[in-house]
């Protein structure tokens, strides 16, 4: 018997149909919406065959689904327009007017409007949890909660918080735990091994990997795999196949990019702890970390994104470090091949997060960390001078 395959293996060899596709490595981009039947019989046995319209998947969606699928340990992958869009699909495949959910309170923003919003419209009541709270979280279910929805660790301040505690409580309430795992990707946070049941990945920052493509992922064990699959076909929801494509081309080099990521990260991380601008870095494999002893006990990695935290400086400082970077590129997303850096903006309503001074995210490429240090160094040297 041959051992379970790594996830280096399974990145690697997950998904292919070349046997289908005259021996091509990669499934082919399948560009349709009608699939022709060759006869009458089989055109009214369509539920029956494996491919029946475009918006229901292709060899492409196929391969892609399945290779993601396997890395999570999923029985059932589905992809969807963008992240948010794996998000939202998520929430609502599960909830009723009526409902109630839990949310981690360093959510990704655009979650927090959409529960604000549209799931407050329709009659669905979310309350934020501290990402701390732990065991804690029981005190917050209510009779019709039906979702712990969390995110470790979360946007912008990189609090890890207890998963597994969450699934513990969630399970014996009948309520699901659903995790954006976008950070630390399967490959070095196994959610559904840790009690998750919907894995969600804005497949857009790491799966992808090179700023092209906006794509998103659910991912879930065999019992949700039916109510799932068929609420995103009742939603007519489908990730294009140049973007399964895009995405699967990605996937396939994740785990050397996520090694260099978290090297580079950790690299820079250090470096901007013993910054006199900076208070603290908010960086979970950093040993001084409050999140540290969590993230050694479930994560096997880590990426290389995160937050640091300034001793209060004037907007026009903060500026001028800005806008010396040359190899940090000013904007939104993440995961990419590429270093990035923003000012970061939240908003908390369970548990104030007190910061020193403004608070950066950091996102760190591939390139030389060398050359980021040197750029960082005269980034503070700018700053200095304003
Ligand atoms: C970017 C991001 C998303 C959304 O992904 P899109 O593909 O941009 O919609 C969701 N969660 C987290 C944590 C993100 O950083």
């Amino acid at each position: 018997m041959t051992p379970k395959a790594k996830p280096e293996t399974i990145a690697v060899a997950a998904g292919r149909m070349s046997a289908e596709h005259f021996g091509t490595v990669n499934t082919p981009v399948y560009r349709t919406s009608t699939i022709l039947h060759p006869s009458y019989a089989s055109l009214k046995a369509e539920a029956q065959s494996r491919y029946s319209y475009g918006r229901c998947g292709t060899p492409t969606t196929e391969s892609f689904e399945q290779a993601v699928a396997e890395l999570e340990g999923a029985a059932r992958t589905v992809s969807v327009p963008s992240g948010l869009a794996a998000i939202t699909t998520a929430i609502l495949a599960v909830v009723s007017a009526g409902d109630h959910i839990l949310v981690t309170d360093n959510v990704y923003g655009p979650t927090r409007r959409f529960c604000n919003h549209a799931l407050k419209r329709l009659g669905v009541e979310t309350t934020y949890f501290d990402p701390l709270v732990g065991a804690g979280i029981e005190a917050l279910f209510q009779p019709n909660t039906k979702v712990v929805f969390c995110e470790s660790p979360g946007s912008l301040t990189f609090e890890v918080s207890d998963v597994p505690a969450f699934a513990e409580v969630a399970h014996r309430h009948g309520a699901v735990v659903m995790m954006d795992n976008t950070w630390a990707t399967p490959l070095y946070f196994p959610a559904l091994a840790r009690g998750v049941d919907y894995s969600i990945q804005a497949a857009t920052k790491y799966i992808g990997g090179h700023s092209d493509v906006m794509i998103g992922t659910i991912s879930v064990g065999e019992e949700h795999a039916k109510a799932l699959t068929s609420f995103v076909r009742d939603a007519g929801l489908f990730a294009s196949p140049d973007d399964c494509f895009l995405a699967l081309r990605g996937l396939r080099t994740m785990p050397v990019r996520l090694a260099r990521h978290w090297g580079n990260g950790l690299t820079l991380a250090r470096w901007m702890a013993q910054r006199p601008e900076v208070a603290r870095v908010l960086h979970p494999a950093l040993e001084t970390d409050p999140g540290h002893a969590l993230w050694k006990r479930d994560f096997t990695g880590a990426c290389g994104l995160f937050g640091v935290v300034l001793k209060p400086v004037s907007e026009t400082k903060l500026a001028a470090f800005f806008d010396a970077l040359k190899h940090f590129g000013l904007g939104y997303s993440w995961g990419g091949y590429e270093s990035l850096i923003i000012p970061a903006q939240f908003v908390r309503t369970a548990q104030h997060f007190a910061a020193e001074g403004p608070v950066i995210r950091i996102h760190a490429g591939l390139e030389d960390a060398g050359d980021l240090i040197a750029d960082l160094t005269n980034a503070f040297v700018n700053m200095e001078a304003a």
